[in-house]
């Protein structure tokens, strides 16, 4: 366990919430501590009311932020005194404390406070941290967990027994600290949750639960069961998509909405999942912490079905003692273990999917070391279930917003790395599509940084290419919903006469028979698309009015239209719906730079301006027109069409 504190970059943080905002971002940055908005941090300050009056004041972490990207504004500040009192009442609902604790912050805008808040306010110290760490998991997590955590700590951390996160745990840590505490006390514990530590400084109260991890680590080092087994390399080459494309599928129906999927087919999640008693083993989260993000228990191998009979069996077996009745979530698992893929991460988003991911990673070390002390146990089911379905994230559940249209499925559009395409990526991830961005152009890796993008560098005429693409792209995000056929060129102005072979087959192998091999490669995986898949050809005006000078692209965005056009005949059986738009003059991509557009303007005798909006409409077509159509034609304004052409170019009086 390092200890990070750095004095030249602490000096960067003023005051004491700049101190905790500073030691707050040392333990994000170690994932083994806390994860994706885990753990909670606050420190207590007096301050002077507006009024004059002195108060004591706690800024405890505001849910909704990560403690490694934290500021001063993502601390809520609540009135001590008020929550001492509530942690002396007899009992309080979860919202109701909820209430109570938004109503006594200070500043009205900032963040809603951690639901452990009152357990940081009656802990006498003016820092107070508080993870999940990995290490102290793998103790408590395990038959005996209370005894060697007695054994580890003595008496420099008080032990509280599992409670639920929420008022009652609160409440009982309230009697138990003071009760427990002594001189030596730097921390308590909550078994099969985490490890809290305190202190007067920020640097001080860091110090010890780096010290208190530490003292866990060694434990587990003493007794072999530190170093994890060896992993042996499992990995294959070979191409998993068709497999885990059906698996998304088979989830995707489970769940009754489609589901984004990352594979972690990689040694460590193979040896994981090839452990002859993996079934014994592949229990339930470690801390209440993880169980929205990785649910009930992972499944173990592909019977959808029989997992989310057991899901609903869990569901009705504990429901029905619960005060409050309770709408059972969907019955599809977040997390998969196989021993040919590996881990599979599912969410409703891919960045909900890469959470589950990083959750069960660590979630695997934590069990693994477990096993090597003596055996993992993970909270009871009926544990579980109150976290699951608690009274907070059911309310969420009623409240929770309308997801954007294209929420946990995945595009992948060609030529993806500027003009139509790019324009193209920006639609469908506003949408809330996980899109695979394909281009000649080395740039389309670094085109977004977030969960939902992933670019891969591709010549699509070249076959191996392509599948490879495919390949990583679904082991990205399991599976293909939508295809947006993009890529082209648009040589210069070559009359048939001058025109030569190299030229024509160039333009044929690019715009023509590339879109062949892709939509060949991507049928098997848009048949597996939850939603039935959808396909957009971007062809060109030049289909339905070709003009002089672009016989090799005119033939060659008709040769695409016809094949859409046949796509759309061949795989409606499929549900599968091919579109296409017919764009025309749109000058914001890279073939139209100033001088062309100013030469091109002269040709006709006209400005620039007047150039571009040469229509019916007198309107300036852009990338985005384009790319908003392409994105619509996959949605459900167009459900019911397929094997259409639909302009995009201000009205030509050629065509209409
Ligand atoms: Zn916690």
């Amino acid at each position: 366990m390092k200890n990070l504190w750095n004095d030249a970059e602490a000096r960067n943080f003023k005051g004491d919430l700049g101190l905790r905002v500073y030691t707050s971002r040392l333990l994000g940055r170690d994932k083994s501590l806390v994860l994706h908005g885990g753990g909670n941090t606050s420190v207590k300050i007096r301050e002077r009311s507006l009024l004059g009056e002195e108060e004591d004041v706690l800024y405890v972490k505001g849910s909704g932020w990560d403690l490694e990207i934290i500021e001063e504004a993502g601390f809520s500040p609540v009135r001590l005194a008020h929550l001492l009192k509530l942690a002396r009442l007899e009992a309080l609902s979860d919202p109701e404390m909820v209430n109570e604790l938004v109503t006594q912050m200070t500043r009205a805008s900032a963040p809603a406070p951690s639901v452990e808040t009152i357990l940081h306010a009656i802990l006498p110290y003016r820092y107070v941290d508080h993870t999940h760490a990995d290490a102290v998991l793998a103790v408590t997590n395990t038959t005996d967990g209370e005894a060697r955590i007695r054994e580890i700590y003595g008496d420099k951390a008080v032990v509280v027994p599992y409670i639920m996160p929420g008022f009652d745990l609160a409440r009982s840590c309230a009697v138990r600290f003071p009760a427990g505490a002594g001189p030596k006390t730097i921390g308590m514990v909550l078994m099969n949750h985490g490890v809290f530590s305190f202190g007067n400084s920020a640097r001080e109260s860091y110090e010890r639960m780096i010290a208190l991890v530490q003292l866990a680590e060694d434990y587990l080092a003493h007794r072999r069961a530190w170093s994890l087994p060896p992993a042996r390399d499992g990995t294959t080459g070979k191409p998993l998509r068709r497999d885990l494309a059906t698996l998304r599928h088979g989830i995707s129906g489970a769940a009754g909405f489609p589901l984004v999927m990352r594979c972690h087919h990689n040694e460590r999640s193979l040896s994981f999942a090839r452990r002859p008693d993996l079934r014994e083993i592949a229990q339930g989260p470690a801390t209440p912490d993880h169980v929205i993000r990785t649910k009930r228990v992972p499944m173990i191998g592909r019977d959808v079905s029989a997992y989310a009979r057991d899901y609903r069996a869990y569901f009705n077996e504990h429901a029905p003692r619960a005060r409050e009745p309770k709408t059972m979530l969907d019955p599809a698992p977040r997390v998969v273990l196989d021993p040919e893929l590996g881990m599979c991460a599912l969410g409703r988003t891919a960045r909900d999917a890469a959470m589950a991911g990083d959750v069960y990673a660590h979630t695997m070390d934590v069990i693994e070391r477990a096993t090597l002390l003596g055996g993992y146990r993970a909270l009871p089911a009926k544990d579980i279930f109150d976290v699951e379905y608690w009274d907070l994230e059911q309310a969420k559940l009623r409240k929770g917003a309308k997801p954007p249209v294209f929420a946990g499925e995945v595009a992948l559009v060609t030529g993806a790395a500027s003009g139509i395409g790019k324009a193209c990526v920006e639609a469908l991830l506003a949408r809330g599509a996980a899109v695979i961005g394909l281009d000649l152009n080395p740039a389309i890796k670094g085109l977004h940084q977030r969960e939902d993008f992933t670019g891969i560098p591709c010549d699509v005429t070249m076959e191996s290419e392509v599948t490879n693409a495919l390949e990583a792209g679904v082991r990205a995000f399991g599976g293909l919903d939508m295809l947006i056929l993009n890529a082209g060129i648009f040589p210069g102005g070559t009359r048939i006469a001058e025109l030569t072979t190299e030229e024509w087959r160039k333009v044929m192998q690019i715009n023509l028979d590339a879109n062949l091999i892709l939509m060949r490669s991507c049928h098997g995986l848009l048949r597996l698309a939850p939603r039935a898949g959808r396909v957009v050809l971007v062809g060109s005006k030049n289909v339905p009015a070709p003009g002089p000078g672009a016989a090799a692209y005119s033939a060659s965005k008709a040769g695409v239209n016809q094949l859409a056009r046949v796509a759309a005949l061949e795989w409606g059986e499929d549900g599968i719906r091919v579109n296409v738009l017919h764009p025309n003059a749109v000058f914001d991509t890279a073939i139209w730079t100033d001088e062309v557009l100013k030469a091109r303007a002269a040709h006709y005798g006209m400005s620039v301006e007047e150039y571009k909006r040469r229509n019916v409409l007198k309107t300036e077509v852009t990338s985005r027109d384009v790319a908003e159509l392409a994105a619509e034609m996959c949605g459900p304004a167009f459900a019911k069409t397929t094997g259409a052409q639909v302009p995009v170019d201000g009205g030509s009086d050629r065509v209409i």
